[in-house]
């Protein structure tokens, strides 16, 4: 691209992202450490593993092994009343 731009305009968006304070991490685990202790119970998204829909997709997923986990189910198996790949594929 050549030439200056023929007009421009920035936006701020000061409440959608989460910026976290220093040390977030560490606390984030603490809460999480203090929760094990509860019912199955975790935090997931944005305000806790990072911003950004990839980031929250990963930690809504991890959160849902580790709950599944402690609850002593099988994350890998297919949720119950829901067809298994193999079926579905075949209708
Ligand atoms: C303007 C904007 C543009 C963005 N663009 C991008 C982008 O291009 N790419 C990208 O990767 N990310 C983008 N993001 C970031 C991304 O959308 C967020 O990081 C992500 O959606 C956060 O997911 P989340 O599940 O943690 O929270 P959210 O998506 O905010 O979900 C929280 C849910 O909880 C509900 N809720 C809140 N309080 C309560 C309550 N008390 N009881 C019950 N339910 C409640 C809300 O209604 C909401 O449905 C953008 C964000 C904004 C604001």
């Amino acid at each position: 691209m050549t030439g200056a731009p023929l007009w421009g305009r920035a936006f701020h968006w000061s409440r959608a992202l989460p910026r976290y304070q220093p040390g977030h991490a560490e606390r984030v685990a603490r809460v999480r450490e203090r929760l094990h202790r509860l019912a199955p119970l975790d935090l997931a998204g944005a305000a806790f593993d990072g911003a950004g829909v990839s980031a929250c997709v990963k930690s809504g997923r991890e959160v849902a092994r580790r709950v599944l986990g402690r609850l002593g189910m099988d994350p890998g198996a297919p949720p119950r009343g829901q067809p298994t790949r193999e079926r579905s594929v075949r209708g």
